[in-house]
C-alpha cells in the first residue's frame, strides 16, 4: 500500500511532492484547480516538467488528481454539466501529462430528482471527458450518500460505471468514511472482507484503483460525510488498522484527507497511518496463526 495525503499545490504543482515529501507521503492527491472556482489553472510544459523531475527524485510513487466539487456530471442544468465536463477534461489531461495514477470523481448528485436519470446524465458527461482526454484514468469516488448523492452503493456504482460506457479507464476510488456511512461495516476484518466480496460481485474489485482513508464522526449508516482524525471517529484505532492492513488493498495508493495541520493531513497523521497498518497487520498475522492452529495459539498466549 502507498500511503500518503492529500496536500496542496499552492504557489506551483511541483511544491506538492515538496508538501508529500515532508509529511512521508508515498502517494499524494492533489486538487488540479482552485477548488472553489471554475476557472482552470493554465499550466505550462514547464510546470509539468518540473512536476515529473520533482517525482523522480522523490519518495512519491503514485499521484492522485481529485476533481474540484463544484462539478455535477449528474445536474439536470445543462451549463452545469457543460462546465463539468470540461473541467474533468482538464483534469484528465493535467493527470496525463503528470503521469497521475487517476482522477478522483465524486460522481455527481441527482439532489431531489429522479436517481436512474441522473446515473444516465453523469454517464454521458464523463463518457465524453473520456472521450477528450487520452490515457489518464478515471476513478469514481463512493460516497456516504447525503442529499442525492450518487454513488452511496456498490449497485449505484456499477450502474454509473455502466452508464459511462464501462471502458478500461473507468476505475472505483473507496473512501473509508464514506463506505461506513452508506452503511457497509468495514471495523473488522471479517465485515471488511464481506464488504469487499460484495464490491467484487457487483463491481469487480479489479476496477477498484485508489482509497482514501478517513475516519467517520458519524455512526454506521448515517449517510453523513463528516471525516474526524484517524482513529478518533467511528471507525476507531481498530477500524481504520483493519483498513489500512486489508490484503486485497495492497499495491494501491491510499490518501488521508483529513488531519491535524488545519484541518488536512500533516506529517504526524501521516505517521499515524503507517503505525496503524503496521498493528493491522500484526493483529491480522496473529489471528491467522490462531486459525492454523489452535494448540499453538493457545501455548503463544501462556
Ligand atoms: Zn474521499
Ligand atoms: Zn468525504
Amino acid at each position: 500500500m502507498l500511503i500518503g495525503a492529500h496536500v496542496s499545490q499552492a504557489g506551483g504543482l511541483a511544491n506538492a511532492i515538496a508538501r508529500g515529501t515532508e509529511r512521508g507521503c508515498d502517494a499524494i492527491q492533489i486538487f488540479n484547480q482552485s477548488p472553489r472556482m471554475w476557472r482552470p489553472t493554465a499550466y505550462s510544459e514547464e510546470d509539468f516538467a518540473a512536476f515529473r523531475q520533482a517525482m523522480d527524485h522523490s519518495r512519491v510513487d503514485a499521484v492522485l488528481i481529485h476533481a474540484v466539487y463544484l462539478l455535477n456530471c449528474a445536474s439536470e442544468d445543462t451549463e452545469i454539466r457543460d462546465k463539468s465536463r470540461v473541467s474533468l477534461i482538464h483534469s484528465l489531461r493535467v493527470g496525463e501529462a503528470i503521469g497521475a495514477h487517476g482522477v478522483v470523481l465524486h460522481p455527481g448528485s441527482a439532489k431531489t430528482g429522479d436517481v436512474p436519470k441522473a446515473i444516465k446524465r453523469a454517464g454521458e458527461v464523463i463518457a465524453e471527458a473520456l472521450a477528450e482526454s487520452e490515457r489518464c484514468e478515471l476513478h469514481l469516488e463512493n460516497t456516504a450518500g447525503a442529499g442525492g448523492t450518487l454513488g452511496r452503493s456498490f449497485e449505484e456504482l456499477g450502474a454509473l460505471l455502466e452508464s459511462a460506457g464501462g471502458g478500461p479507464r473507468l476505475r472505483l476510488c473507496l473512501d473509508s468514511c464514506h463506505v461506513f456511512a452508506s452503511g457497509y461495516d468495514i471495523r473488522t476484518p471479517e465485515a471488511l472482507g464481506e464488504t469487499l466480496d460484495e464490491c467484487d460481485r457487483i463491481v469487480g474489485l479489479d476496477r477498484l484503483h485508489s482509497l482514501h482513508v478517513n475516519d467517520s464522526m458519524t455512526a454506521l449508516g448515517s449517510n453523513r460525510d463528516r471525516h474526524s482524525l484517524l482513529g478518533e471517529g467511528q471507525l476507531g484505532e481498530r477500524g481504520c488498522a483493519t483498513f489500512l492492513s486489508e490484503p486485497r488493498f495492497d499495491p494501491l495508493p491510499c490518501v488521508l484527507e483529513t488531519g491535524r495541520d488545519h484541518g488536512a493531513p500533516a506529517a504526524e497523521d501521516v505517521a499515524l497511518a503507517f503505525k496503524l497498518r503496521k498493528r493491522g497487520n500484526a493483529s491480522r498475522a496473529r489471528a491467522s496463526r490462531t486459525k492454523l492452529s489452535p494448540a499453538e495459539g493457545a501455548r503463544r498466549k501462556r
